[in-house]
This record gives C-alpha cells, structure tokens and sequence, in this order.
C-alpha cells in the first residue's frame, strides 16, 4: 500500500488504479495533491490539481491513445481544480463537480460542464465510480465509491495524518460530521485521500476521525463554560494548546466550525464576539 508521494511520478495503487502527484507540495498540500487516474482504456481523471502546465501535459500523455471519460473534482479549492477546465478541453471531455455555496476560498474557474449529483455514476474500464455528496471542508465536497476496487476517493474530506481544515462559511462541522456517519455506514474500504498516502479501513479511521472531532468539541464546551465570555483569538490558545502555534491561525478557523455548529445544538452563545456556554 505504500507507494512513493513523488511529484511527476506515475505510481501504480491496484489494478487500474493509477495516481500522480501534482507538483504543488506544501503545509495544506503535504507531498502534493494526488490525481488519480482510474481506468486504462476508459479512464476517468480525478483531481487533476493546480493548473501547473507539467503536470496537464503529463496526465495528457499518459492518457494519450485510449479513451477518457471525464475530468472529475471532489472539490473546488485551488489546489484541486483549475487545471480541470484546461485539462478536458486539452483532451475534450466534460468536467464532473458541483458548485460551491460561498465562493470565497474556491477556484473561480471551475463550472462543471455535468453536476455530480448523489449517485451520479462515471463508467470506467476498471469499474464504475459513484458520487456521494460530503458536505463540510467544503459545501460542494463530493467523494467517489469504487465498489468494483472497494476503495473510496475521499478528496479533502479525509486525509492521512491531518484532519481537515473546516472553514466557515462554506466549511460546515455540523454537515461534516454527519457526512462522516453516513461514509461510516459504507462497506469496510480502502481510502484514496486527495494528499498523503492510501489508508486501509475506512470503519477505523472515520471512527477515529469522528472521535477526535468530538473530543475537540468536548474541549471547546469546557473552555467556554470556564472562561467565557471569551473571544475566539483567547479560545484558540485554550483549546488547541496541544498544537504547534504556528498552525493556530488555520486552527481559528476550525474553532469557529465548532462553535458555529455549538450555537446550533443551543450549547453555547455568543454577544459582540465574545463565546458564553448557554
Ligand atoms: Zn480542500
């Protein structure tokens, strides 16, 4: 299962599962983001990344001599979808996604020629691919079930060592979570995150992942009850004391997911910017 995470380097996953790793490393983007190519003479592209010209012109040439069905997207964050207009026009195919609710923080370029509704089935050599749509790192998250190879492109929504960053308001930790329950109640699968490596057993890591949300939120009540009113800059420090400062600027944003979704449940309020435990 482990497979080197080098940019430019076309890795064999399983039988007709290809991925390649787009050349944008970084703090969100770890190695870089996958692309996934499934199928090898109907194949359909999944994530193709950033619109960095290298890596268009390798997944064109990889392609190059059999059929592709589809340019798809999990999501449209920058760092997984611009190169999709470039990429279908290059190779004329469709582009598969769905449109954000908030457009900050989204890829402008992206209009999906077809909307990847829950169901929504792309038809490849290697099995068919199903969207199922999972609101929360983003309003338009949809992940693709591969029953055929029982593996599940899972995009943002879940990832190897990091859990994901949710940010209001197109972020949802509400839907999140809920999204998270019903990719429980899925088949025992294999998981094909968007950055990072394959993870085995979908029912332990989403178990795991639902678990440390919970705990996070468990923390965030206990912090508003015995320091509020409390704003979010003097929250973060409370609740994320267990991670590196440098990250709690992004961490602010999962925060406020926690409290928004608190303030729904009716668990806590806020006034004038300042969290009280209701
Ligand atoms: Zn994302």
């Amino acid at each position: 299962m482990s497979s080197p995470l080098t940019p430019g380097q076309l890795v064999t996953l399983a039988p007709g599962i290809r991925r390649l790793v787009a050349p944008n490393p970084g703090v969100f983007t770890g190695p870089g983001t996958n692309t996934y190519l499934i199928g090898h003479k109907r194949v359909a592209i999944l994530d193709p990344g950033p619109a960095i010209s290298a890596h268009i012109e390798a997944l064109v040439a990889v392609t190059r001599g059999v059929e592709v069905v589809a340019v798809a997207v999990t999501h449209t964050h920058i760092d997984h979808s611009p190169a999709a207009a470039p990429l279908a026009q290059a190779l004329g195919v469709p582009t598969i996604g769905r449109v954000a609710r908030f457009a900050t923080g989204q890829d402008p370029s992206f209009a999906p020629d077809r909307i990847a509704l829950d169901g929504f089935c792309l038809s490849t050599d290697a099995g068919d691919l199903l969207a199922i749509g999972t609101p929360g790192h983003a309003s338009n998250h949809v992940c693709w079930h591969h029953p055929q190879a029982a593996i599940l492109y899972t995009g943002d929504h879940i990832l190897g060592t990091t859990s994901p960053v949710i940010q209001p308001p197109d972020g949802d930790m509400a839907e999140y979570l809920r999204a998270l329950d019903a990719l429980a109640r899925l088949p025992d699968l294999t998981l094909a995150p968007a950055h990072g490596p394959l993870l085995p057993h979908s029912h332990g890591v989403i178990a795991a992942l639902i678990e440390h949300r919970l705990q996070r939120e468990r923390r965030v009540v206990t912090s508003v009850q015995e320091n509020g009113p409390i704003g979010l800059d003097a929250l973060v420090l409370r609740v994320y004391s267990d991670v590196d400062p440098a990250l709690h600027a992004i961490a602010r944003y999962s925060l406020e997911a926690h409290l928004l979704k608190l303030q729904a449940d009716r668990r806590v309020i806020c006034v004038h910017g300042q969290w009280s435990a209701s």
